[in-house]
């Protein structure tokens, strides 16, 4: 474990030099005036071997958690292959930032969403972020269990509330 403790300073025409590929690669390497200096940077270095090996257990680590609550989030799932859902469906009519040639302009405080009802019937069972996610946009909480109509209805509603908030946001402003 200490063996990174022990690794010297590459002594270069009277610099020192960090013996791991630490620093950015676009730049002249970082080299120090004395032996010092560069041991203390050594012995602090984020490319030691040794924290770069932890780093990467860490990493290892939150994968296999990430995957065991994804395998405990799927068996959760409501709905299966094959099954019809009405859900509603929320997206973006005007973005708040929009191109203009090859840049992005900020053309309004908030993104302006509509929203409306549809059903569709569930061919991919997924996760994202944590969720179960159906046909890759389709989440629980959208999903309803009411008649198609009243999703309609609560599509509009949803709607008109929020261009509510939206007439609200820019009174205050
Ligand atoms: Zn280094």
């Amino acid at each position: 474990m200490d063996d990174n403790k022990m690794m010297e300073p590459i002594k270069k025409r009277g610099l020192f030099y960090c013996p791991y590929a630490c620093g950015d690669k676009r730049y002249p390497r970082t080299k120090w005036k004395t032996e010092k200096g560069a041991i203390k940077h050594i012995n602090n270095c984020l490319m030691a071997p040794d924290r770069v090996a932890a780093r990467e257990a860490i990493e290892l680590k939150r994968a296999q958690d990430r995957a065991a609550n994804d395998e405990i989030a799927l068996s959760g799932a409501k709905y299966q292959v094959g099954d019809e859902v009405k859900f509603i469906q929320k997206y973006i009519i005007n973005p708040i930032y929009k191109r203009r040639f090859n840049r992005m302009v900020k053309v309004r405080y908030e993104d302006e969403y509509g929203f409306r009802a549809r059903k569709q019937i569930i061919k991919t069972i997924g996760i994202i972020n944590g969720a179960v996610c159906y046909n890759g946009f389709i989440f629980q909480k959208d999903i309803r269990v009411c008649s198609f109509g009243e999703v309609e209805d609560e599509a509009i509603k949803l709607r008109e509330e929020h261009l509510e908030w939206l007439k609200m946001c820019s009174d205050l402003r």
